[in-house]
């Protein structure tokens, strides 16, 4: 697992760094020459088995499991409710308890499709940013959501898939890397994570440890509307794959759209993407562009799209916009769509217009929201 420079010892192990769970197994006895033993043994248990009680790990002593029970627990959060969509993405609206305040809740999205389960994960409880055409940014920023939240919302939807692997898997030590439910993940929930950067890094290095969830580099995608410095963190501490929510390509418009391009005008945020390690054209950055009708979707914009994105290597997904109580944005006609993804595929980029899935239960981009508010 990580090392990891917080110390807390938490109670629930969800999402505790190498160090935290070493700290608590010493917390309760357990002899230092067998902690970086007892600590990979136990991290089967919750990540590649799945376990929800210390009884389960019948690879370690009653003695230790009843200890590890009296002192620590490995709950999930409440699962509030459960929608299924007629296409199959599910939405869950799961609620975190916390000790000395009211409980937050979040909402996790799954999308499963024909050669891939992608899991949308939410890094905190609302937004802070107030992108015009987000309903996420309606909602009152609340607080960032803990590594063990933001793991917890994997663990549930793997638990509710029946993602778990058998004894053959658990010999290997690593999930298979085919036929997972879950099969990718990205943070595209409910959220700015690179605002949440030392939360969202612990949860992920986890999801990518082999004693962990075991993810490739390639199948976690962290997506940001541009927070320039945490580009350059993201690409030299985690190395996974990244998605830009561009939506505009002149600094005017973005400015209105997106905020945060005040403070980071596109030029820069497009440098930082140039520097990003690692990038090929097996491995590019994908760059979302919403598609509101009379606002950002004429073929000068397309036009703009691909100059602007020539030298980085790329991807683009257009989202058609979806609409949400209250908005005042419209999304864009299907035949502009289609002329503005014609212009993009005679450019280079294929077929990139993301489907929408999830509408009928509000589990679309841009459409999740949770009824939490802070009490004054
Ligand atoms: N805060 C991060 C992560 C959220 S990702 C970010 O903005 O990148 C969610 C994606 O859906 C972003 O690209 C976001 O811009 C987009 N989105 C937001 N509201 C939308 C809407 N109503 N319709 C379509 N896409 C939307
Ligand atoms: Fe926040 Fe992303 Fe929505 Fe903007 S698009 S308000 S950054 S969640």
């Amino acid at each position: 697992m990580t090392p990891n420079s917080q110390t807390t010892i938490a109670k629930n192990l969800i999402g505790a760094s190498e160090q935290q769970l070493q700290e608590a197994l010493a917390s309760i006895g357990v002899a230092e020459k067998q902690l970086a033993l007892r600590t990979k043994q136990i991290s089967h248990w919750i990540y590649i088995r799945g376990a929800t009680q210390f009884s389960q790990m019948s690879s370690i002593g009653k003695d230790l499991q009843r200890s590890l029970e009296k002192n620590f627990t490995l709950d999930r959060p409440e699962i509030v409710t459960e929608q299924i969509s007629i296409d199959g993405t599910r939405k869950w609206l799961l609620r975190f308890p916390q000790p000395d305040a009211p409980a937050v809740e979040v909402e996790t999205v799954y999308i499963p499709e024909s050669d891939r389960g992608t899991l949308c994960v939410s890094s905190q409880v609302g937004c802070s940013f107030n992108c015009s055409f987000c309903y996420t940014g309606t909602q009152q920023m609340m607080r960032n959501l803990t590594p063990g939240e933001i793991l917890a919302q994997i663990m549930v939807a793997r638990d509710r898939l029946a993602d778990y692997s058998g004894d053959n898997t658990e010999a290997k030590g690593i999930f298979p890397a085919t036929g997972r439910k879950v099969s990718n993940i990205v943070m595209m929930g409910m959220g700015e994570p690179l605002l949440n950067f030392e939360n969202v890094k612990q949860a992920l290095l986890i999801a990518l440890h082999d004693d962990g969830l075991g993810f490739s580099r390639r199948r976690i995608t962290l997506s940001t509307s541009g927070v320039v410095p945490g580009i350059a963190r993201t690409g030299d501490e985690l190395k996974v794959a990244l998605a830009i929510s561009l939506h505009a390509v002149r600094d005017e418009l973005r400015d209105e759209l997106v905020p945060i391009n005040r403070k980071y005008p596109i030029a820069d945020l497009l440098d930082a993407c140039r520097k990003y390690p690692g990038l090929s054209n097996a491995r590019r950055i994908t760059f979302e562009y919403v598609m509101l009708k009379g606002v950002n979707d004429s073929l000068q914009d397309a036009q703009e799209l691909v100059r602007l994105l020539a030298e980085i290597p790329s991807k683009i997904n257009l989202i058609p916009f979806n609409p949400w109580p209250g908005t005042h944005y419209e999304c864009s006609d299907e035949q502009t769509i289609a002329a503005f993804a014609r212009y993009l595929h005679r450019h280079g980029y294929s077929s990139p217009v993301r489907a929408t899935r999830g509408q009928d239960i509000m589990a679309a981009c841009g459409q999740l929201k949770s009824e939490t508010v802070k009490l004054s």
